[in-house]
């Protein structure tokens, strides 16, 4: 395969409505070969046609998302997650509706305009107690959007808060194939139902964001493959990857994390097929790799998410290990991430940031 002119092919199928999508079988060689071998020339070309994308549709405006992780309790038992329900060294928390509207408070002050509130699936916060909190945020911050990240539920559910007045919904499918799933899940989760969820949340008028996880036990480059080729079904506002980082206490303690490259290579091959779609330049990117986000912003990314959450509470979070900015305050995070930001020749804007994708609010 010549890879240059597949960066070619890519590019087109995103820029051109009616451009047939790539083959998975194109798709899957492409991203080993740019992956693995030492293609420098594809590798470098790749990237930095990425990042002229972004360039194109968002400029140079990189957007803050804070994260409000309200509660580490979950139901769920994945296996490559470090607050899954059979972890007993997990020390759970939960906030309160207060702590919550003081880690918002703290936001709005710093600029911030998105508050993703994020958690397990915590049975504790019923359907009517979480649409109470969003209806809290919305009162006192009519100008920020407000995100739900607390994973499968019912359309009754995602309806109520979405009238509640939530904006966005994140839910990564993880991966799409049927088989790598169940080898990610205990048994009685299923990714049909995951797939279901996010074109309920999309139907309902969320802004939708999902994504998958990079280097995960047991992924083939197939897999990835069928990642893009699921999103472009779904075609989701935003596409959060992030490179699989193990936690001590799962059954994946002992594999090996996804690597920087390959992920900088998702994330430009997402850049190219999705132009208009919001890719962040995650956490767990910036914890493989010092500069793992600058380099995620290189590569086409355009939006970071922060930590809102009280201090002490931050280390409780712990979905893989050595996770970063468990230490610092919301402020402090901020000016870090500014300097960050800022030697990639972008720069952090006080906005909601919407996507591009289209969507229209009911
Ligand atoms: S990945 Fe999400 S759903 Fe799975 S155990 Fe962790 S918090 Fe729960």
């Amino acid at each position: 395969m010549d890879n240059l002119k597949f960066i070619e092919k890519l590019k087109n199928s995103g820029l051109n409505e009616g451009q047939a999508f790539p083959l998975r079988e194109e798709l899957a060689i492409f991203i080993r070969a740019v992956t693995e071998e030492n293609d420098e020339e594809s590798f470098r070309l790749l990237l930095s046609e990425a990042r002229k994308v972004t360039d194109t549709y968002y400029g140079k405006d990189i957007y803050l998302r804070g994260l409000i992780e309200f509660t580490n309790y979950c139901r769920n038992d994945c296996y490559y997650c470090g607050i899954r329900r059979s972890n007993k060294n997990a020390d759970r928390y939960r906030l309160t509706e207060d702590e919550i509207m003081s880690c918002c408070d703290t936001g709005y002050i710093l600029g911030y305009r998105t508050f993703v509130l994020q958690g397990g699936e915590d049975l504790y916060y019923t359907p009517e107690k979480i649409a109470e909190i969003v209806r809290k945020i919305k009162k006192k911050y009519p100008d920020c959007a407000v995100t739900l990240s607390i994973g499968e539920k019912n359309r009754e559910d995602y309806l109520l808060w979405y009238e509640a007045g939530a904006d966005r919904y994140l839910l990564r499918h993880e991966t799409a194939d049927n088989i790598h799933y169940q080898a990610l899940h205990p048994e009685e989760m299923n990714l049909d139902n995951r797939k279901k969820c996010l074109f309920t949340l999309k139907e309902i008028g969320y802004q939708v964001g999902s994504g998958f996880m990079v280097g995960s036990p047991y992924q083939t480059f197939y897999n990835l493959a069928d990642d893009l080729i699921f999103l472009n079904e779904l075609k989701p506002h935003m596409i959060g990857i992030g490179p699989f980082v193990p936690h001590k206490d799962t059954p994946f303690k002992d594999m090996k994390a996804g690597s920087l490259r390959e992920t900088l290579v998702m994330i430009a091959i997402l850049r190219l097929l999705f132009p208009k779609a919001l890719i962040p330049a995650t956490t767990s990117l910036g914890t493989i790799a010092k500069n793992g986000r600058e380099q995620g912003i290189l590569a086409g990314a355009n939006v970071v998410m922060p930590n809102l959450s009280p201090v002490n509470v931050r280390k409780k979070y712990m979905l893989y290990d050595n996770k970063i900015c468990t230490g610092e305050e919301a402020a402090e995070c901020k000016v870090c991430l500014e300097k960050r930001v800022e030697k990639t020749g972008c720069r952090i804007v006080d906005a909601r940031g919407d996507s591009l994708v289209e969507y229209r609010r009911r």
